[in-house]
Parts: structure tokens; C-alpha cells; sequence
């Protein structure tokens, strides 16, 4: 075999293929029974499968060696017993299903490779597996199995069976491909390449910067491993200096070191103990036990314990439908194993330092008020009045009322637009520049206090964040940066996405900060640059900053219950700021204002829950999440009758190419490969989340809300956002290839009946597509806050007093209101007076303010707003029109 080494290709597809490619070896082997002829790709499929299953421990190399055999000497029976076994079991998925399963096996050989997981009388343990990178020959692998199985005892609180690999291009190749893997031990004398012909790991190495990793020292190895899966528990087993090992500063990202000969035991327990550490949910353990203790309570909530609801004849059913624990689990209490999210100190407490340690962030704040509560917090906790944010205008709305509240200013910066599809991207790094760069020409640098972006945005642009902070801090280096991150924060649990998340990206930059060829870098750059560059140098160069200035302050807010598995409006922000200790006591004044003080116990339960989940699974489920995306975007565009009326749009429509370096154009394309990917999520300004996929339906002659209703309505399809032409269908952690299948039999349905009307060719069809596709509206951009709004403004920059916009609306004789298809605007478009907003008009969609207080209205504003066909309109009332302050009022 280790001449003939088949390629290992593309490995994610590999992944989620195990399961069809053991479903065709068990379909030739039953067909092989059936007709009496083995079928041709037998042998080959299963030499394939045995690439794949050394990276498992179920079923992994001893089954598909057991098969081989079985096919070998002719057994087509047996063969295709064990091939529709594993088959079966894998397609139970679970982890403690597969383990149980393997438990039940009669067969006496398969016994031999068969865990213990069910203990006599106990109810199921969770499995994982433990990758050991190991310097001994391969037929010692068999010893070495039964040895740490030979540590199981009863009273463990997990099972799990050995892989066993040995070299380090294996070693990465089985992190990567193995989501079941919870830790690894390294061994030593381990070889550098895999026994395996493998080009895309070594795309892989060149690309990701695992290129220490062919170093092959131990620890070089571990960093890789680290940087690939950050949840995994490192072991180093050594026979020399384990002293000198531990004490190498690098050994941070080991767990434990041991000595190689001796305690194998402690290493078993120690293994335990840290998968332990993150099954652990401090608070809603401690719930849990509170659920069940005998308590009366005596303060103001009467559905604690249940008794108002079960003892009702009238609200029963309340109890039923949400079940006994719910209300077990209701206290407004504090003290008794619960905690105070406002001030807390036990159990929450630790449970937001878990979840700080999971995401990569220095501390986390739990917000039981959604990230627009959590916007707000961070928003008025950074920002004084008069302050100057840089802001996306096309940012979720609680930034704008954050800064209405603050008395932030708002330097607005727009997105760049896809007006074909009436929706925006994300800001250019250039519009960021330019605007920090005005800021320093007009002498009023100091004013700027904060960056404020969407990542990723609606529609799956992802920032190079890294670039941004970057640049930005080469001009300003002592910037806050908030990266709204509502409908990202399950990225950390990808090693593709994570160096595009605000944390993946300042761990990396803390890195390049402490890095002392950093400052070289910067020096060198200095001295090409000259003593007074111009603008036009600085903004085409890659600024890199001055390491000795740079304060590094960023801070992220993500949606947990979005992405992840916790209960609607489970929030959390998390913090990467070397000032922290300095604004601490303004942000625990945010969270007084914003935080209800009588915060959920079940939601804040479900975050603790939703951080187990994702330091265990969460690559896995992450995984699982691209692969059904990259299925749908390849069953959609695939698709011969689908595909003539809808196609999910590629990198390269939603990304226009100044901004696509790498020449990436869309994840299914010709030659594209994970390199190349990799190459995209490292050099590309935008780079688009593979997992928010636009579904363009103004081409079936469907707008975005109606295409969302009938699916809805007629189908039990729901999709998230919706624009003129196209709808956004969004792959998450829940999703299974049943849900790609739904959803193409739908579309298939749908594009019958297009066909049976006549499909594309009738004039009314075609009426509507273009209507649809090319008449849009031009998307309108921010025009400029009113003088009245800018008496401390900058000569060359726009930002404005909006706060006080917004409070002169509060006295209804500095309003009026003109309709919005009125002469009267029209003239006053023309030759004045100026029409100046005195609210916040935000449609949905887009939902982004197309009117923000103070602003001063333009032509285009209003043609956008005139065309709008869509009902939901905040801050607009039809029948009144248009809310205005007088212009002689200011
Ligand atoms: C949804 C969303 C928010 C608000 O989050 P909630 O958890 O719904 O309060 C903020 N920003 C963005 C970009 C969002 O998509």
C-alpha cells in the first residue's frame, strides 16, 4: 500500500463523504453476494476507505483490514454483513450511538476493537477518540491500543479509544479530518512526512503558516495542532528532559508533559479531566441541582416552582407544554447556587471565564437582551459625548441608538454596493483610511475613539479584520475596535474562518506585536516611506503599525443564539483590551443600564450549555455546516431545471474583483481547491462566508418577500432575509443533508409549475424578471448631517451631533411632517428649504437607516424611499409622511 498511496484530496469532502463511500463499498459487497461476481471498484473503494479510517478509531484501520481479508479470501457473504453494519452504524452519526453499537457486536474479532462504553448499569457515557502521535513501528499499534484500553474503570466519566498515527503530515491530516478527537498525545521520533502522497496537506502547510510545523519538533508540532483546533488538550509524552520541556515559554499550549515511561494512568485520567473541564457548565449544573432542591419561596415571581401553573385549572396547559423544569428552574434568587449577572461572582462568573478561555477573548460578558443589547453596552461604555465613531451607516440599528444614547458622533462610512441586488457589502479598508487620514489633516485625530463594523455582514462578507486593525492602528494607534459579530460567532470553531473573526485576528496580531522582527518591519517601512508621505502614498500602502504604540483594544459581540444552541436573545460580548482595567467601571455602568435586573436563568443556561457544545463538537458541527452550504450552492447551481430560474451567487457576485487579490472566484469553481481557499481567507479584502448563501429568485419571477412566503407558507421553509430579487438561506450547526434534499425538491417543484405556465418564455414572465432584475433602485448614500449638526465638525469630515438631532424631535412644535409624494418635497428638493430628518427611517429590508436625525434629505433618499415596495417601515408613517425638524427652529 505504500507504494500505490492513493492521493488524500480535498480532505473536508473527504470527510463528509465517509459515510456514502462505506454506503457504495457495503452496495458492491451486497451486489457481490447477489450475483456471484465481485464487482470491479470493490478492492479499490475499500483502499480508499483505508486512507480515511486511520485518521478513526471507529471503525477505523483493524475493521476495514478485517474486510479486506473478508474479500480477499472470498467471503462475499461476511463481507457484506460487516460492510452494511458499519454502514448503518455510521449513519446513526452520534458519538456514543456509534460506540454503543460497536459495544453490541457478537462478532468475536470485532470484540477485540470493541470499547466498553455502556458500564454495567449505567446509562450512556459521551465518546471521543485521543489522537496519539506516536514514534513506535506500526505493528506495535496493537499493543499499544489494548494497553490504553486496559486503563478504562468503570467510574470514568467519558470512554475513549486510541488513533494512532505516525508522523506529523498524519498528525495534522487526522486533527483535520477527525472531529471526534477531544485530545492528542505526542510522542517522540516521529517522522515529518505521511505515509501518504498528500499535495493539498502540503498546500496546507504552505499556506495556513503550519509550516513550523514541518520543523517536526514536538512543540512546533503542538502550536500547528493549535492553530488548527484550539479546544484540544495537548499532551507531550517525553523520555528526555520533560523539566526542559515544560519550561520552554512555548509549552503554554501544552496541557501536561510526561515523563514517557512512566504513569500511563495519570496521563488516562489527566485526558479525562480535560475533556471534564469542558463538559463543565458551572451555572447550569448548579440549576440543575437548584431544580431539585425542596425550596419555598417567598419573593415576586409566583411561577417559580410551578405551583400558580399546575394547580390552575386555567393555565395548565402552560405547565404541560413547557414541562416541570422550567419552573423548577425559575428564581429571581442570587444567593443559593444561582449568581447575579450583574455583579457576578460565582457561578456565572465562571461560567463568562470559560467562555472566555472557548472564544479567545480575555473576559466574555454573558447579555440576556440580545446583541442589540449588547451594542448598546459596549457602545456606551467606550464612547463620551462628543466623541468621534467610525461607523458602517448599513450597521444594525442598536449602533445607531447606542450612539444616540452616548452622544457619540457618527462619522459615517458606506458599504460598497451590490445594487443589482439592492444590498450592501461591507466598508472598503480604503474608505476607512481616507476618512482616519481627514481626521489627521484637520489636526482632530484625537477626537476618533472607535471603529465600528459588521462581521460578517448579512450576506456573508467577512472583513480581513487582521488588515483592518492593522492599517487603522498605523494611523491611530491607540483605536477601539467593536466588531459586530451577531451572525458570526460560531466562525471561531473553523480554522478557515477563525483568522477573519475579531479574536482570531487580534490573538494573531498579539503575536506579530511581541514579535521583535515586528518592529524591523515598521522601521524598514518608515524609512521607505519618508518623512511626510503623501496621502496618496499612504493610501496605497499596506501600513503596518508602530508595535512599541499599538494599544491593542478590541472587542467583539456575537449572537449566541444564532449561531450556536442558546435560547433567543442569549448574547454575549467579548473583550480583547489591554486598557480593559481602565474602563472597567464604565462598562459595569453599561451593563447597570442596560441589563435587566432580572435576567433569565434559563438563556443565561443556555450560553453555558451553547460553550460546552462548541468546545466538544463545535468543529465538527461547523464542519458539517460549510459541507451542507458548499451541497446546497452545488445541488442549486447544479441543477439543470433549477438552475434556469434561481442560482445561489459565488464569491465573485458578491465580492467585486479589486477586492478578490487572490483571483478567488467561488468555492465550486473549476480548480479551485482548499488552497486556493486558504490562499482567499488569508490575502482577499472580503472574503464570503461560505455558509450565507443568496438565493437569487428575481430571475423565477418571485420577489424576495413573496419567494419567502410561498416557501414558508406552501413548503415549511424558512429562510432569513429577503431583498428585491433574492432571498438568504443560511446553513447552521442543525442542518442535514435531509435539509439539502428538502429544499431541491421544493425548487424542483416550483420550477415545474413555472414550466407548466409557460416558463420563461410568455411576456408576462419576462415582464416580471426584468422588472425584478433591472429595474432597482439605485441604493442611496448617506448624504450629510445638517449644519445646525456640525458646529464642532472638521472641515473635511462628515460626523455629526445626532444625539441632538434626535432630542429636538422631542418637542412636537420643532416638527412637521410632509407627505412623501408630495409637490412640496419636491420643491423643496429643488430650491430649499433643506428637508431635514428628524427621526430614524429603516426599512426592512434592507434595514439599514436610509434617514438618520439631523441628516439632511437628498434626491436620492427620497427616489429610493418612493420606489420601496416593501410594508415594514420604521419611523415612517404613510399616512402623516415624513417626520421633519423646521429648518427656522434650529
Ligand atoms: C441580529 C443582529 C443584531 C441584534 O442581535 P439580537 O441578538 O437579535 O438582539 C445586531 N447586529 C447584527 C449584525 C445582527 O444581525
Amino acid at each position: 500500500m505504500a507504494t500505490a498511496a492513493p492521493r488524500i484530496d480535498q480532505f473536508f469532502v473527504l470527510h463528509a463523504t465517509r459515510n456514502d463511500r462505506w454506503q457504495a463499498v457495503a452496495d458492491q459487497a451486497r451486489e457481490w453476494c447477489a450475483g456471484g461476481q465481485r464487482p470491479d471498484g470493490l478492492v479499490e473503494a475499500v483502499d480508499e476507505l483505508a486512507v480515511l479510517e486511520q485518521f478513526h478509531a471507529i471503525p477505523g484501520s483493524p475493521t476495514v483490514e478485517r474486510l479486506r481479508g473478508l474479500i480477499e479470501s472470498g467471503d462475499s457473504d461476511e463481507a457484506a454483513r460487516l460492510a452494511r453494519h458499519v454502514a448503518e452504524v455510521l449513519m446513526l452519526g452520534r458519538g456514543s450511538d456509534l460506540a454503543d453499537e460497536w459495544e453490541a457486536e457478537e462478532d468475536a474479532v470485532l470484540a477485540d476493537i470493541v470499547p466498553s462504553v455502556v458500564a454495567p448499569g449505567e446509562g450512556r457515557r459521551p465518546y471521543f477518540e485521543v489522537l496519539y502521535v506516536t514514534g513506535q513501528e506500526e505493528p506495535r499499534w496493537k499493543a499499544l491500543r489494548s494497553q490504553v484500553r486496559r486503563l478504562r474503570r468503570r467510574e470514568d466519566q467519558f470512554v475513549y479509544e486510541p488513533v494512532f498515527v505516525g508522523s506529523v503530515e498524519d498528525a495534522i491530516c487526522a486533527t483535520v479530518i477527525n472531529p471526534r478527537l477531544a485530545a492528542v498525545v505526542m510522542g517522540e521520533n516521529v517522522t515529518l512526512h505521511s505515509r501518504h502522497d498528500a499535495p493539498v496537506i502540503r498546500e496546507l502547510l504552505e499556506h495556513a503558516s503550519y509550516a513550523k510545523a514541518a520543523g517536526g519538533t514536538g512543540l512546533e508540532l503542538a502550536r500547528a495542532l493549535k492553530r488548527i483546533r484550539p479546544e484540544l488538550d495537548l499532551y507531550m509524552l517525553s523520555g528526555r528532559n520533560v523539566e526542559a520541556i515544560a519550561g520552554d515559554p512555548q509549552a503554554d499550549v501544552l496541557r501536561r508533559v510526561f515523563h514517557s515511561i512512566e504513569e500511563p494512568v495519570e496521563l488516562h485520567l489527566s485526558i479525562l479531566e480535560g475533556v471534564a473541564a469542558r463538559y463543565e457548565t458551572p451555572f447550569f449544573d448548579n440549576l440543575k441541582k437548584y431544580a431539585q432542591r425542596p425550596i419555598a419561596t417567598f419573593h415576586a415571581l409566583p411561577i417559580a416552582r410551578g405551583k400558580s401553573v399546575f394547580q390552575s385549572d386555567w393555565i395548565r396547559d402552560m405547565g404541560e407544554f413547557y414541562g416541570m423544569n422550567l419552573f423548577l428552574a425559575e428564581s429571581s434568587a442570587t444567593t443559593g447556587g444561582l449568581d447575579s449577572l450583574l455583579e457576578p461572582t460565582g457561578n456565572i462568573k465562571k461560567a463568562q471565564d470559560m467562555a472566555a478561555r472557548a472564544f479567545g477573548a480575555d473576559h466574555v460578558f454573558f447579555v440576556t437582551n440580545g446583541t442589540s443589547t449588547s451594542n448598546k453596552m459596549v457602545v456606551q461604555a467606550l464612547v463620551r459625548p462628543g466623541d468621534v465613531v467610525i461607523v458602517d451607516r448599513n450597521c444594525h440599528k442598536s449602533h445607531h441608538y447606542g450612539l444616540v444614547l452616548s452622544g457619540g458622533q457618527p462619522s459615517y462610512v458606506e458599504a460598497f454596493p451590490l445594487t443589482q441586488y439592492s444590498m450592501y457589502g461591507a466598508v472598503p479598508l480604503e474608505a476607512i483610511k481616507k476618512t482616519l487620514l481627514d481626521f489627521r489633516d484637520d489636526g482632530r485625530l484625537d477626537r476618533v475613539r472607535m471603529l465600528d463594523l459588521t462581521n460578517c455582514t448579512f450576506d456573508g462578507h467577512m472583513y480581513n479584520t487582521r488588515r483592518v486593525m492593522e492599517e487603522c492602528l498605523a494611523i491611530k494607534p491607540d483605536l477601539i475596535f467593536l466588531w459586530d459579530e451577531a451572525w458570526s460567532g460560531f466562525a471561531h470553531w473553523s480554522p478557515f474562518l477563525r483568522p477573519r473573526t475579531a479574536m482570531g485576528a487580534a490573538a494573531d496580531l498579539k503575536d506579530w506585536l511581541a514579535n521583535p522582527e515586528s518592529l524591523d518591519a515598521y522601521e524598514r517601512q518608515q524609512a521607505e516611506l519618508g518623512a511626510e508621505p503623501s496621502r496618496e502614498t499612504l493610501m496605497a500602502t499596506r501600513l503596518v503599525p508602530d508595535p512599541r504604540k499599538v494599544r491593542l483594544r478590541v472587542y467583539q459581540t456575537n449572537s449566541t443564539h444564532k449561531s450556536m444552541s442558546a435560547i433567543r436573545q442569549g448574547s454575549m460580548v467579548l473583550v480583547r483590551d489591554v486598557d480593559f482595567p481602565h474602563v472597567e467601571s464604565q462598562f459595569h455602568e453599561a451593563i447597570f443600564t442596560h441589563a435587566s435586573t432580572s435576567p433569565n436563568q434559563q438563556l443565561i443556561g443556555s450560553l453555558d450549555v451553547a460553550r460546552r457544545q462548541m468546545e466538544l463538537e463545535g468543529y465538527g458541527l461547523v464542519m458539517n455546516a460549510i459541507t451542507i452550504a458548499l451541497k446546497i450552492r452545488l445541488a442549486v447551481n447544479g441543477h439543470p431545471l433549477v438552475s434556469k430560474y434561481f442560482r445561489v451567487l459565488g464569491a465573485d457576485e458578491m465580492i467585486p474583483e479589486q477586492f478578490r487579490n487572490s483571483g478567488f472566484v467561488d468555492y465550486l469553481s473549476q480548480g479551485v481547491n482548499w488552497g486556493k481557499v486558504l490562499q482567499a481567507v488569508h490575502e482577499d479584502e472580503f472574503f464570503l462566508d461560505p455558509t450565507r448563501m443568496t438565493l437569487v429568485c428575481g430571475t423565477a419571477g418571485f420577489d424576495g418577500t413573496s419567494f419567502k412566503g410561498l416557501l414558508a407558507n406552501r413548503f415549511n421553509i424558512q429562510v432569513n432575509k429577503t431583498s428585491r430579487n433574492s432571498v438568504l438561506i443560511q446553513s447552521n450547526i442543525n442542518n442535514t443533508r435531509s435539509d439539502v434534499a428538502l429544499l431541491l425538491r421544493v425548487l424542483v417543484q416550483v420550477c415545474r409549475e413555472l414550466e407548466e405556465g409557460g416558463g420563461t418564455s410568455t411576456d408576462g414572465f419576462k415582464r416580471k424578471v426584468h422588472s425584478l432584475m433591472t429595474e432597482v433602485p439605485d441604493l442611496p448614500n448617506f448624504s450629510r448631517f445638517h449644519d445646525a449638526y456640525r458646529k464642532d465638525g472638521g472641515a473635511s469630515t462628515t460626523e455629526g451631533d445626532m444625539r441632538t438631532a434626535f432630542f429636538a424631535a422631542y418637542r412636537e412644535e420643532n416638527c412637521e411632517y410632509v407627505p412623501l409624494r408630495s409637490a412640496e418635497i419636491d420643491k423643496r428638493l429643488e430650491s430649499g428649504p433643506e428637508l431635514i430628518s428628524a427621526n430614524f427611517v429603516i426599512p426592512y429590508p434592507p434595514g439599514f437607516p436610509i434617514m438618520v436625525p439631523g441628516q439632511v434629505l437628498t434626491k436620492d433618499a427620497i427616489t429610493f424611499m418612493r420606489k420601496l415596495d416593501v410594508k415594514e417601515i420604521h419611523g415612517y408613517e404613510a399616512a402623516r409622511g415624513l417626520k421633519l425638524l423646521k429648518p427656522d427652529r434650529l
